[in-house]
């Protein structure tokens, strides 16, 4: 009797502690504060500025919207007090999260790249560390799972054309086609099991859907029909104000940048304010993943569901090169738009740039010999009277495959001009290539 109950009191002890261990810990679904409808990839605080009135009539939508700034835009001008550098960074990340307080967006981080003037994408992307900023970026798609991201426009175009602005659009476009591979940034996705795996980050890949573009090019009408427009003059149901008053004041939030024309605003007619803030907000579709038209909806095909990695078609064949081509940013736009998968991207009819007048304009070009035999090519370069094209290495031979860097400066006229500087390679008395650049003289402006 003794031992029977014994063994049944055994048994009952042991049971439950049995189906214990057996029973599997459930993990915790992902975090569902950080998930977001739209993605707002920038590079600096006020870059929200050019979509604002249209993220306003997302939040009355109820999408979620969230922005992640590739820099804390610390270089420039401080109009409020004496800060710089790095303090003035964190002067505009307060700006800024004021201003997207305003809007009703709270979720906005501020990754590590500096702020970096130049109209060269290169240049920024070096200075960000390309490969970390990259991951950094990754990291928030992942974080976020974003059913949309809206960037700016990954391209070369006369306007403010700021480098940051374009690497923030390459990061995006990176990001959108590489964060739902699972064989990226593993350690991203590696999940802790002990306390001290401190440095694995338990995150999911993630295919975002859609992506979409702005720009700040001069020429808004080269981008008609490239993607959805939404008017701004609406009046928003929860706000009782128009779409592009919304913007307007988030907008004025930004005083160490625009201190006096903020001022000026505010003193100005409902009308004057309107005609400057009223204009539609266009987007320029990139790519999709679920379907829907160019000019639709951001979120036409869009429905809850996640969809799987997709891993990104470069879009037509490795060009037939031709033997002399733009190099630099140029040529780096040529090939990114090719392996994304993005050839439909607008892009300038003439490659151009705009530059302070009187400064130097560095044309970098290459030379590909394509075929079987050595060749000696000669360069010529023609360029309007008061444009000065400085000695370069006209003539110089190739072997078969080789190729090779030129790199062009031509002195420009202290004037507002436009021009159009052309170069033409030669082999044997042939034309085996010719490139055109448009250039704008102004003054002031990012340096090239
Ligand atoms: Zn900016």
């Amino acid at each position: 009797m003794k031992i029977v109950s014994t063994a049944l009191l055994l048994s009952l002890l042991v049971m439950p502690l049995t189906a214990q261990v057996l029973r599997p810990t459930p993990a915790l679904p992902p975090d569902n504060r950080l998930k977001a409808d739209i993605l707002l990839v920038v590079a600096h605080p006020d870059d929200e500025t050019g979509v604002s009135a249209y993220l306003a009539k997302l939040l009355d939508q109820h999408k979620r919207v969230e922005v992640v700034y590739l820099t804390h835009g610390e270089a420039g001008h401080n109009n409020m007090g004496p800060e710089r550098g790095i303090s003035l960074g964190a002067v505009r990340e307060t700006e800024v999260r004021h201003a997207l307080a305003t809007l009703g967006i709270d979720n906005v981080w501020f990754l590590d790249g500096r702020d970096t003037p130049s109209q060269n994408v290169l240049q920024s992307l070096a200075n960000w560390n390309n490969g970390q900023a990259l991951e950094e970026v990754v990291r928030m798609v992942r974080l976020t799972r974003p059913e949309v991201i809206i960037t700016w426009l990954p391209g070369f175009f006369i306007g403010e054309n700021h480098g940051d602005h374009q690497a923030s659009g390459v990061l995006s476009t990176e990001a959108f086609d590489i964060a739902g591979d699972p064989a990226i940034f593993p350690a991203q996705l590696a999940a802790a099991t002990k306390v001290n795996e401190t440095w694995l980050e338990g995150l999911q890949p993630w295919q975002p859907k859609k992506i979409y573009y702005f720009s700040d090019a001069e020429n808004q009408d080269q981008f008609k029909d490239s993607g959805p427009t939404y008017i701004t003059t609406e009046i928003s149901p929860t706000r009782n104000l128009p779409y592009w008053r919304l913007a307007m004041d988030s907008f004025s939030f930004h005083m160490t940048q625009y201190r006096g024309y903020i001022e000026g605003l505010s003193k100005k007619k409902p009308e004057e304010q309107k005609s400057e803030w009223g204009d539609p907000v266009g987007l320029i579709f990139g790519k999709s993943l679920v379907g829907g038209s160019r000019t639709g909806d951001v979120f036409e095909g869009v429905t809850p569901a996640p969809i799987p990695f997709a891993r990104a078609l470069p879009s037509g064949e490795e060009p037939d090169h031709a033997s002399l081509e733009l190099a630099g940013p140029w040529g780096f736009y040529d090939v990114f738009r090719r392996e994304h998968g993005l050839t439909q991207l607008p892009k300038a009819a003439v490659p151009e740039i705009a530059i302070n007048h009187g400064q130097i304009l560095q044309i970098p070009l290459l030379v590909r010999n394509n075929s079987a035999a050595p060749q000696t090519i000669t360069l010529s370069v023609t360029a309007p009277q008061a444009w000065t094209v400085q000695d370069f290495t006209s003539t110089f031979s190739l072997a078969a495959g080789e190729s090779s860097p030129v790199l062009v400066q031509v002195t420009t006229p202290d004037a507002d001009t436009n021009a159009d500087v052309k170069c033409r390679a030669e082999s044997s008395h042939q034309t085996i290539g010719e490139v055109e650049l448009h250039v704008k003289l102004r003054s002031g402006g990012l340096p090239q």
